[in-house]
């Protein structure tokens, strides 16, 4: 009889849309942060990673259906906080079974790039590591305590320099409606400077959706967050990919996007821009606000 074999998860699995086509491996659970105030993702799960055994068997099934396997990436909230002597082993064990493997790809936080030097980033970049997803969803410091993302515009450009310097490629969040109402377009202003002064391969948006279980919900119900409408988020779109000066690809396509969007920047940046007022002059609050009511998740 054939031997039935599965992948082992723990935890919730969470990956970002443009790795659909990369193999999903279990390396971490949960996050090590659970403080940011929007996020619902891992709440009431400790972080935890995979041993090294398990790593294994999971590797084996995968080799074992797709051998030439070339995009990893691995899962959790932050694989990156592993520190490079914890990492290392697993990454290597990854080349060991999949020998095609060209990247190997996760989430990381701003906090996590600090525990790493220069030259072990440089290492890790040379065992396969690349392609980064940072969820820096802003780059203005208010609207960055505003979501308590525990670092500073100043380390959103520290961090990801040492990434440029290793040759790691990295993919930046943009989330709309975070800074609140009547303050996106400070947010879009300096989020799109610190932004432009390093090298995201892509800039993916998203925007705010209001989860009950979450902190800037309970602000906003005792008033002390005011949510910004939908129009004001479009607008505020308009103003941060007018300001972007880089070269970089812009995935405004997820669930939380009224309008799904991408472009090349600055390529289609006009162009994009109409589409959005195209949408603002043609479709009502409301229309916008009942389709954000009925999203379950972020
Ligand atoms: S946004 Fe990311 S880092 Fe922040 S609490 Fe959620 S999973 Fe953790």
């Amino acid at each position: 009889m054939k031997e039935v074999r599965i992948l082992y998860f723990t935890g919730r699995t969470w990956r970002p849309p443009y790795e659909a086509d990369s193999c999903i491996l279990p390396l971490t659970y949960g996050c090590t942060y659970h403080r940011c105030h929007f996020c619902n993702l891992y709440q009431n799960e400790p972080f935890g990673m995979v041993s090294l055994p398990e790593f294994e068997k999971n590797l084996d099934e995968i080799k074992s259906y797709q051998p030439n396997a070339r995009r990893i990436f691995l899962t959790g909230a932050n694989p990156f906080a592993l520190s490079y002597e914890k990492l290392k082993p697993y990454i290597l064990t990854v080349r060991d079974y999949l020998i095609k493997c060209q990247s190997i790809a996760m989430f990381a936080s701003i906090r996590d790039i600090k525990n790493k030097e220069v030259w072990q980033l440089k290492k890790l970049r040379a065992m396969g590591v690349n392609g980064l997803s940072i969820g820096t969803e802003s780059g203005d410091d208010d609207t960055l305590i505003v979501a308590n993302k525990g670092y500073t515009s100043q380390d959103i450009l520290e961090q990801c320099g040492k990434l440029d310097e290793a040759g790691i490629e990295y993919y930046f969040v943009y989330m709309t409606g975070l800074a609140g109402h009547g303050n996106g377009c400070r947010n879009a202003v300096n989020s799109a400077r610190i932004f432009s002064k390093l090298n995201p391969y892509f800039i993916s948006v998203d925007s705010l959706t209001l989860f009950a279980d979450t902190k800037l919900y309970q602000l906003a119900q005792e008033g002390t967050f005011i949510p910004a409408g939908e129009k004001e988020r479009l607008e505020e779109l308009q103003v941060f990919i007018g300001n972007l000066q880089i070269r970089t690809h812009l995935l405004a396509n997820t669930v939380s996007n009224f309008v799904p969007l991408t472009a090349y920047l600055p390529k289609e940046r006009e162009k994009i821009i109409a589409r959005l007022q195209y949408v603002i002059d043609t479709v009502p609050e409301e229309e916008m606000l009942a389709y954000r009511r009925n999203l379950r998740s972020l």
